[in-house]
């Protein structure tokens, strides 16, 4: 058996075609432009790289992108400072800072700063509550991407045995917490697990995020099962070139039902979720009701 690909970058461009469409609907109702404002402390490459993509996909959406760039040795009080004055400017609806930070910097306390309702990547402790609480708030983009991906495979996840493996507060707690959502019985594996291989092949939807290259193995997977791997892994390629792969080994695609590439799978969801993340603070913060997307 071979299984379906699921196409993360042709899925995330439909989905940025329809904000794209509520954007300009928005425009034209409300004379509202949804702004993010997307702050990079210091030149890490990879994160200047997703800035840029960032930035890029903001403005091809017609959203107002307010790019901050400051330099590595930044202070603390100052990133607050910025923190405190997006905060308070009414044409920017969400607030991103790029992660990590230069060491100076506490990110803890950068995001307890950024206001819960303009923090689009939903890493404040209020958002992480609401979603653990099952109240309306704003999600972190790639787990959202993940259940998103799951579901055009399987309309429903209720009753499904969820098993993913990663507890870190940006993908692994709150994609179980999205599953939990959606009535899937969820299992959370980390380090400590023991005899994962057997929990894994447990699982109908399986989320690979570990950040180990190619770590699950194909016969860890249940027949059948829907994939998705979060990972992104670079590993050295042909020609002393370094290429990305995922957590999840190549061969899976034997035995699962449906599984993510890596690149193409999760990565593309991540910014498509960023808009519609942004889109939604914008309405919230008008008092307008949620949009479709
Ligand atoms: P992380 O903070 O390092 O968390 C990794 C998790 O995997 C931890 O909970 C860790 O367990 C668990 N783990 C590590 N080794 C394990 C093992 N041998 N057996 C079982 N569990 C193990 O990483 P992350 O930020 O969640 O990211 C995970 C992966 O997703 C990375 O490859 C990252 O690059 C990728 N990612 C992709 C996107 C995207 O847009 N596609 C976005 C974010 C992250 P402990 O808690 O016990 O240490």
């Amino acid at each position: 058996m071979s299984a379906s690909i699921i196409d993360g970058k042709a899925i995330a461009a439909q989905l940025r075609e329809k904000v794209a469409a509520e954007v300009s609907r928005l425009k034209t109702a409300h004379d509202l432009v949804p702004g993010i404002a997307v702050v990079l402390v210091g030149d890490n490459p990879a994160s200047e790289v997703y800035v840029r993509n960032k930035s890029k996909a903001v403005a091809e959406a017609g959203m107002r992108a307010v790019d901050r760039k400051l330099p590595a040795s930044t202070s603390e009080a100052d990133l607050l400072a910025l923190v405190t004055q997006l905060n308070a400017d009414p044409a920017v609806h969400g607030i991103l800072v790029q992660l990590p930070l230069p060491d100076q910097i506490d990110a803890q306390k950068v995001i307890a700063a950024i206001d819960p309702d303009k923090d689009v990547d939903g890493f404040h402790p209020i958002n992480a509550g609401r979603l653990a609480s099952g109240l309306p708030g704003l999600v972190p983009c790639t787990p959202l991407g993940c259940v998103m991906l799951a579901k055009t495979v399987h309309a429903s996840l209720a009753s499904m045995e969820a098993v993913v493996v990663g507890r870190s507060n940006i993908v692994g707690k709150p994609v179980a917490q999205l599953l939990l959502a959606e009535n899937a019985t969820v299992t959370i594996c980390h380090s400590k697990t023991r005899n994962l291989k057997a929990v894994c092949r447990r699982a109908d939807v399986l989320v690979a995020a570990i950040g180990r290259p190619e770590m699950i193995l194909s016969d860890w997977i249940k027949p059948g099962a829907t994939v998705i791997d979060v990972g992104i892994n670079r590993v050295p390629g042909e020609g002393g070139k370094s290429r990305i792969v995922g957590d999840v080994a190549k061969d899976a695609r034997e035995v699962a039902g449906a599984l993510t590439p890596v690149p193409g799978g999760v990565g593309p969801m991540t910014i498509a979720c960023l808009l519609v993340n942004t889109l939604h603070a914008a309405c919230m913060q008008r008092g307008l009701p949620a949009p479709a997307v």
